[in-house]
């Protein structure tokens, strides 16, 4: 090989690595670095649910909400204008999903919100026809992002941390959803936790709902997670968060799936 062609390649070597090692760096410094009192209690405030996190967890959840503000942009539609309690509101709901684990959201950079519902055309294959749906919507996310979000339902489902309805943590499952690979109803599971028991469990408590719905009997799961097994495991997880106590009573196989899954047990906080 000619030398020229050799200090090329080590070249390119060099300045890739530089760069991988570089962003790694800063990733872990952000990751240990601690919140701001200011960023505490703007979170405290707009996120109760952050509240009742165990102190053992706060310095993951604080590290991944900083790597959050870092990586994410967060832009405003039809004139909202994106404030720092805002961009915090939104990490602060997002990490609660991963406070517990190791996961990360890798290819989410981008975040649009819209001051409330909006519309959105949904394609739809049936057969061999591709149906166009203009739907209502109060967020959607995209495999590789970004999250769409009315920031109005982000910020209502934020403040009423009990009534198991949260805008951010359902499209927020649905990325958690999406890093094994297809948003599918089956996330990466926690090491060591059985699939064959994951989708016992999961496809035992889908097809009460779906009787459920069928039936017209309420369920602490909302009927939307009748849909499909993707949303199923969004709905499940806004009320594995929200209203852990209930869902520990009705569905309690699927509860303590749930808990392995994010390794931490709500009903106990
Ligand atoms: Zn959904």
């Amino acid at each position: 090989m000619p030398l020229l062609a050799l200090l090329i390649i080590v070249g390119v070597l060099l300045f890739f690595g530089g760069r991988f090692i570089v962003s790694t760096l800063h990733k872990r410094r952000l990751l240990r670095r601690p919140l701001t009192a200011d960023q505490r209690a703007m979170i405290a405030a707009c996120v109760p649910l952050s509240r009742r996190l165990p102190a053992q967890l706060r310095p993951r959840y604080e590290g991944k909400i900083n790597l959050f503000l870092d990586q994410v942009e967060v832009f405003g539609y039809e004139g909202v204008e994106v404030t720092e309690a805002m961009r915090l509101s939104i990490a602060a709901q997002a990490c609660l999903l991963i406070a517990g684990t190791t996961a990360w959201y890798d290819s989410l950079r981008t975040i649009l919100l819209y001051p409330s519902a909006f519309r959105s055309m949904q394609k739809r294959r049936e057969g061999y026809v591709i149906r166009e749906r203009n739907q209502t919507r109060l967020g959607e996310s995209w495999r590789y992002g970004p999250v769409i979000l009315s920031w109005q339902h982000s910020r209502e489902g934020a403040e009423d941390a009990d009534d198991g309805k949260n805008v951010v943590i359902h499209e927020f499952a649905h990325q958690l959803d999406g890093l094994s690979g297809d948003v599918n109803g089956v996330p990466t599971l926690a090491q060591g936790q059985s699939f064959a028991q994951w989708e016992a469990v999961f496809l035992d408590a889908y097809t009460r709902l779906v009787a459920d719905v069928a039936r017209g009997t309420r369920s602490v799961i909302d009927g939307y997670g009748a849909t499909n097994h993707q949303e199923f495991f969004a709905v499940c997880t806004e009320v594995f968060f929200e209203r852990p106590t209930d869902l520990k009573a009705e569905e309690p196989a699927l509860y303590a799936q749930f808990s392995t899954l994010f390794q931490m047990d709500p009903a106990a906080w």
